[in-house]
C-alpha cells in the first residue's frame, strides 16, 4: 500500500460511506438511512442532521432497502469525491424501484454547488440541502412528502448549529469532534470550499464548552475542535469574521481568539485530550503554540497543510504566506515545542507548476520531515480562481508521478518519524481493538500516531503508558506498562 493510500485509510477512506446509526426511539415510526463522504466537518454535520431528524419522527437504519428517507452528505473537493456520490445514487435509484416509498436527498457540499441543477441531472433526488439549512429539514421533508421537490441551499452570516446538541453516531465513546467554526474566508484559488460552506464563522465559545464539558459527562477523553481553519476562530458575539472591523468597541474587548478558546477548553476539563484541525500557517499565531506548549493536555500535533513548496505556486494558490515565512513558523514550533508532530496537505500538479517547483516541494518536505501527509493531485474544480483564471496543464501523467515522487518521500519521513518513538514510554489513549489482531488494543500517542499493543486488562479510554518496541512507517508497536496518572 502507498502511502496517500494508507494515510487516506486512516484518516479518510475507512470513514467514506459510513452508515451512522443512533439509538431508537420507541415512538419514533419512519427509518432515516444516512451516508456520509468527505472531510471530518461533513461526519460532524450528519451528526447535526440525526439530531434535527430525531425529533421529526426518525429512527436510523443501516438498512437501505427498508429507509423511508435517504439522505447523503456530499463533498465536492475533488471530482473523484463527485463521481463516487453520483454511482451511490444510481444505487439508490435500483433500490427506490423496489421501494417507491422512499425518498432520496442530497445534503452538503455537492448540493450547494449545483442547488437545483442536482434535480435535473439526478432525477431520483427529491431534496436538495445546503450545509447552513439543516435547520429546515423539518419543512423540507413536509414539501417532499407532500410530493413536491424541496430545496434549501441559503448559506448564512451567522448559522454555527451552537444549539443543535450532537447526536454521537457509530462512536467509539472515547474521542468526537466539536465544530467550532463554519466556512473559510481564504480563497485559495484552488479550493471550492468558500462557494459551498460560505464565509467564515465562530461559534460562542459558551456552547463549545458546554458540549466539551458533557462529552466528558459521558466519558469521551479526548475531543478535536474541528474548522477550515481553526487559528482563524474569533467570537465577538457572532457574526461573520470578516465584520469584525465594524464590531464595537466593548465587542472587540470582550473577543475570544483561538489561543484563548483553547486555553479556555484545556482549563475547563484538564483531563481531557485536546486536539484540533487544521491549522493554516498563515493564521496559526506564535501564542496558540504558546498555549499548546502551556498545557499538558493540549495534544503535540499540529495538521499544518502548505499544498506546495515553491513561492511562484503558493502565490497562484493565494496561499498568502511565502516558502521562508512556512519555515520560520516550523522553527517556532520545534523551539517552543520540540515534541511536536507535524502533518501536511499536499497538491501535485497544480496549473503551470514545473520541474523546478516540483523540487522546490520535495525540498519543502526534506526541511520538514513530516510526520504524516495528505496527498493529491490537482484536479480542478468549477467556479474557483484556478478554474476560470488557470488552465488545468499539467499532463495527468506527469502529476501522478509527482505525487508519487512525494508520496514515496513522505513514507520515507514517517518512518524516520515513527523510528524517533522507539524506546520511548510514551502515553497512549485506547480507542478500541486493532483492526489486525483481536488481542491488541488500538489507540494514539500525543503526536496522533496510531499505537498497538497487547489488550492485558486495560480497557477501551483508559490512559496507559506504552513502551514502544518497534515500528512501521504509521504505526507503533509496544507493550503496557502501566496506568498513565491521567486516568
Ligand atoms: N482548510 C484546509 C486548508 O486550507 O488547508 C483544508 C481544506 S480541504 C478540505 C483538504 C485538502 O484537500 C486541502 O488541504 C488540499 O490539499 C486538498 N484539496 C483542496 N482542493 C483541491 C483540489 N482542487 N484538487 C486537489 N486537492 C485539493
Amino acid at each position: 500500500m502507498n502511502e496517500k493510500e494508507h494515510s487516506e485509510k486512516i484518516i479518510q477512506e475507512e470513514l467514506q460511506g459510513n452508515t451512522l446509526t443512533l439509538e431508537q426511539i420507541q415512538s419514533n415510526t419512519r427509518k432515516l438511512y444516512i451516508e456520509s463522504y468527505g472531510c471530518q466537518m461533513n461526519f460532524s454535520d450528519s451528526e447535526i442532521v440525526a439530531s434535527i431528524l430525531a425529533k421529526e419522527g426518525f429512527n436510523t437504519t443501516t438498512q437501505l432497502e427498508e429507509a423511508d428517507l435517504v439522505l447523503v452528505n456530499t463533498c465536492s473537493i475533488r471530482e473523484k469525491a463527485e463521481l463516487t456520490v453520483r454511482k451511490r445514487l444510481e444505487k439508490f435509484n435500483a433500490v427506490k424501484k423496489i421501494n417507491p416509498g422512499m425518498k432520496v436527498g442530497v445534503l452538503g457540499c455537492m448540493a450547494e454547488r449545483l442547488k437545483s441543477k442536482f434535480l435535473e441531472e439526478e432525477k431520483i433526488v427529491d431534496m436538495v440541502v445546503g450545509p447552513d439549512a439543516y435547520k429546515d429539514l423539518p419543512n423540507l421533508i413536509q414539501e417532499i412528502d407532500e410530493g413536491r421537490n424541496a430545496v434549501n441551499v441559503i448559506l448564512s452570516k451567522d448559522e454555527t448549529y451552537g444549539d443543535v446538541a450532537p447526536v454521537r453516531l457509530n462512536s467509539n465513546g472515547v474521542t468526537a469532534f466539536v465544530s467550532i467554526t463554519r466556512g473559510c474566508d481564504n480563497m485559495c484559488t484552488f479550493c471550492v470550499v468558500p462557494f459551498t460552506r460560505g464565509r467564515e464563522r465562530s461559534r460562542d465559545p459558551q456552547s463549545i464548552l458546554e458540549e466539551v464539558n458533557d462529552l466528558w459527562g459521558r466519558g469521551f477523553k479526548e475531543i478535536t475542535l474541528l474548522g477550515q481553519n481553526v487559528d482563524s476562530y474569533l467570537w465577538y458575539g457572532g457574526g461573520l469574521k470578516k465584520d469584525f472591523d465594524k464590531a464595537t468597541d466593548m465587542q472587540k474587548a470582550t473577543s475570544v481568539n483561538f489561543a484563548k478558546l483553547l486555553d479556555m477548553v484545556a482549563l475547563a476539563q484538564p483531563k481531557m485530550r485536546i486536539r484540533f484541525s487544521t491549522s493554516n500557517p498563515q493564521d496559526m499565531t506564535l501564542d496558540v503554540i504558546e498555549t499548546m506548549a502551556k498545557h499538558e493536555n493540549i495534544c503535540n500535533y499540529i495538521h499544518l497543510p502548505v499544498q506546495s513548496g515553491s513561492n511562484r505556486i503558493l502565490k497562484a494558490m493565494n496561499r498568502l504566506h511565502t516558502r521562508e515565512e512556512y519555515f520560520e513558523l516550523i522553527d517556532n514550533i520545534r523551539k517552543i515545542n520540540p515534541e511536536c508532530a507535524i502533518s501536511q496537505d499536499m497538491i501535485s500538479g497544480f496549473p503551470t507548476e514545473t520541474e523546478e517547483d516540483h523540487q522546490d516541494t520535495l525540498s519543502l518536505m526534506e526541511y520538514v520531515k513530516y510526520d504524516f501527509g495528505f496527498m493529491f493531485a490537482y484536479s480542478e474544480r468549477p467556479g474557483t480562481l484556478a478554474a476560470r483564471k488557470l488552465e488545468d496543464d499539467v499532463p495527468a501523467e506527469t502529476k501522478k508521478r509527482r505525487l508519487q515522487e512525494i508520496i514515496n518521500l513522505q513514507q520515507k519521513h514517517g518512518l524516520f518519524r515513527t523510528q524517533q518513538h522507539v524506546g520511548k514510554v510514551e502515553e497512549v489513549l485506547i480507542e478500541g481493538p486493532s483492526k489486525k489482531s483481536d488481542a491488541h488494543w488500538m489507540g494514539r500517542n500525543s503526536q496522533n500516531t496510531v499505537v498497538v499493543f497487547p489488550k492485558e486488562n486495560y480497557q477501551v479510554g483508559d490512559f496507559v503508558n506504552v513502551k514502544i518496541n518497534d515500528c512501521t512507517s504509521a504505526t507503533l508497536i509496544g507493550e503496557a506498562v502501566e496506568y498513565s496518572k491521567n486516568n
